[in-house]
Parts: structure tokens; C-alpha cells; sequence
């Protein structure tokens, strides 16, 4: 079969591999029918040593079941699921308390012979405890937000949820990305009277007011913590959506929460230290968020995808074929695309 191998910083390809193949009683093989790039593989992209072997990519997909493992019980073949991006039991202690993320027996797809997303096929493993069954066919309009149930949505749900944004409070966004946008989204779903996005990209700020925002902040650094400063009687914002995790939009989340607020951190962190400690300290600010545990949203989250309530699969605006993706991947890096979703053709599929 073939599937997105990376080989280097800029260097992706797409390679024949060995056909995913069931290896244990509870996996499941999906042929992939949609699949994302995600703007965490962008780091690797950026900075990966080269590797004569390679490191399979993708863990944002969504395809149709071709064989299940003896153990496997919540699915039969032909239907169509969702793969959170990354795989769990479902029924340690952490899977139970909805933190699938920590999951004893879980892991990630594209490293220890578990196939990544962007490709024909997955062996996902632990499929019951992983893998939600859509009630929707492989080709129904409605795949690009599904998909992002995968990530980037459930990332916006829970970076949401952990700035504790709620009904009547005012929500700041950092960053205007796929997750950034999903966080807008997030934030007038959970209630949120005013939420203010933090970008620079005209398109991305387009969407992102038409998810929700109410107001826009361009200025970075000081200039931005200033101008939010002034858009809230200098008070600060009672939740923080920090999703980027560099440096510096991570300082500008911490400075822009009000005293008794909370920042939930969906960017993968760049840095070790966390800034800001000391008035973060004397301000009573919550410092939260982590991975999100995209499996335990999905039930949540679906039913407003399904009724059109939320449409936060506005985030694609590339489809590419399978053997365009490491144009894909270039095209999110220098910005050209948001968001980029591989379509795989029913041929594809079928092998
Ligand atoms: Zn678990």
C-alpha cells in the first residue's frame, strides 16, 4: 500500500509499504478515506534530522473498516469511524476518567509498527477502545468537520474547556491556526459573550469572525497584551485559549488573563519553563491543558457536527490527493493553506 513517509526536515514522500495487517485480536484495519496534515507535523517538517528509514505520518483520519480482530466488538467491517489521534484501551483508570491521552495500554499512530494516517490503510490497535463508529457514509459532505473531531476540534474544545470559559465571560484566542479556529468555535459554543481572537492572517481572522470572534487583536507581544488590555476596562480576559506554544504567545496568553482567570495550553510547548510565574502567581491564574483526550469529546462534540450546529471543517481549505501530499505539507509550511485534507479516491480504498 502507500503511505506519507517522512524523511527529513522538507522531505516528505509517498512511499509503498507493507499492507497494514491485523497483528492482535483487538485491532482493527480501516482503509482510509479522508485523512489531515496537521500543524503539529509542520515541526517535524521543520526540524527533522534525515532518516534513512523514515517516519510514517498522519494521525487525524477517518475510514471504513475492512477486518477486526477476534476481540473486537464495537465494530463490524463496512462501517465507517473516526480515529482520535491517539489510540487507548478504553478501560484503564485514566481511559475511565476521560483522560484517554494517559492511557496505560495507548499510543500513537506511525511509530512502533502502528501505521501512520495519511496513507490507504491503519492497523489501529485497542479498536474498541479507540475507534467511534459514524453514522454517515465514507463520502458524506459533512467528512471535513467530522474529520476534525479528530484533532483539531477536540484540541479547541479542550483547550476551552480548561480556560474554563463559560457563560457571559470573555475568552481571548492565541493564534489563528486550525486549532486556534476551532477554539473560536469552542468558546461561543460553551457560552462565551465576547471572544477575542489574537492573529494576524486576514483569511484566518475572516473565518475565525465568522465563527464567532467579536474582536480582533494583530499587534504581538507587548503591543498586543496593551491593546487587550484596553479592549477589557484593563482588567484581562477570563479565559485564555493559548494555542500555539511558542515563546512568546504563551507569554502573551499568561499576561492577558485577569486576576481568578484561567489559560488552557493546547500549543505544543517549545520552551521548558513556563513565563510569566510571578504575576501568573500573584493573580490566582489557573495554568492548565495539555494533549487533548480527543476520544473522550467526540460523543460530545458529534451531534453538533451531525446537525450543523458547529462547522469547524471550514478550517480545510486545500483537498489534495494522496500523492499531492508532500505538496500538502509544503503549502501549510510557507502558509499558503490553513488546512490541508487528503481525499482518497474508492479505488484507493479498496485495496
Ligand atoms: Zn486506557
Amino acid at each position: 500500500m502507500r503511505a506519507t513517509v517522512m524523511f527529513g526536515a522538507g522531505d516528505v514522500r509517498i512511499e509503498t509499504v507493507p499492507d497494514a495487517r491485523l497483528l492482535q485480536p483487538t485491532d482493527a484495519i480501516v482503509a482510509v478515506a479522508r485523512a489531515g496534515i496537521c500543524g503539529s507535523d509542520l515541526w517535524p517538517y521543520q526540524t527533522m534530522e534525515h532518516s534513512g528509514t523514515g517516519r510514517r505520518m498522519g494521525h487525524e483520519f477517518i475510514g471504513v473498516v475492512k477486518a477486526v480482530g477476534a476481540d473486537v466488538r464495537t465494530m463490524k467491517v463496512g462501517d465507517v469511524v473516526i480515529a482520535p489521534f491517539l489510540y487507548s484501551d478504553g478501560t484503564c483508570v485514566f481511559c475511565q476518567e476521560g483522560l484517554h491521552t494517559s492511557c496505560l495500554h495507548g499510543g500513537r499512530y506511525g511509530s512502533d509498527g502502528v501505521d501512520g494516517g495519511q496513507g490507504e490503510a491503519v492497523r489501529v490497535p485497542q479498536a474498541d477502545g479507540t475507534l467511534v463508529v459514524l453514522p454517515v457514509g465514507a463520502d458524506d459532505a459533512l467528512m471535513p468537520s467530522l474529520l476534525t473531531l479528530s484533532d483539531v476540534m477536540a484540541t479547541g474544545h479542550h483547550a476551552a474547556l480548561a480556560a474554563r470559559v463559560g457563560p457571559g465571560k470573555t475568552a481571548a484566542v492565541v493564534g489563528d491556526g486550525a486549532v486556534g479556529l476551532c477554539g473560536v468555535i469552542a468558546a461561543r459554543r460553551l457560552g462565551a459573550e465576547r471572544i477575542i481572537i489574537l492573529g494576524r492572517h486576514p483569511d484566518r481572522i475572516a473565518l475565525a469572525k465568522e465563527f464567532g470572534a467579536t474582536d480582533v487583536v494583530s499587534e504581538r507581544g507587548d503591543e498586543a497584551i496593551q491593546r487587550v488590555r484596553e479592549l477589557t476596562d484593563g482588567l484581562g480576559v477570563h479565559s485564555v485559549l493559548e494555542c500555539v506554544g511558542l515563546e512568546q504567545s504563551t507569554r502573551t496568553a499568561l499576561s492577558i488573563a485577569r486576576p481568578g482567570g484561567a489559560v488552557g495550553r493546547v500549543g505544543l510547548p517549545q520552551e521548558e519553563a513556563i513565563p510569566e510565574s510571578l504575576p501568573t502567581f500573584f493573580d490566582n491564574v489557573t495554568i492548565a491543558g495539555g494533549p487533548a483526550p480527543a476520544r473522550a469529546y467526540i460523543k460530545e462534540l458529534l451531534p453538533d457536527v451531525l446537525d450543523g450546529t458547529i462547522e469547524p471543517g471550514r478550517v480545510f481549505d486545500r483537498v489534495m490527493r494522496l500523492d499531492e501530499v508532500p505538496d500538502g505539507y509544503r503549502a501549510m509550511n510557507e502558509r499558503e493553506a490553513i488546512k490541508v485534507l487528503i481525499e482518497l479516491k474508492t479505488k484507493e480504498r479498496r485495496r
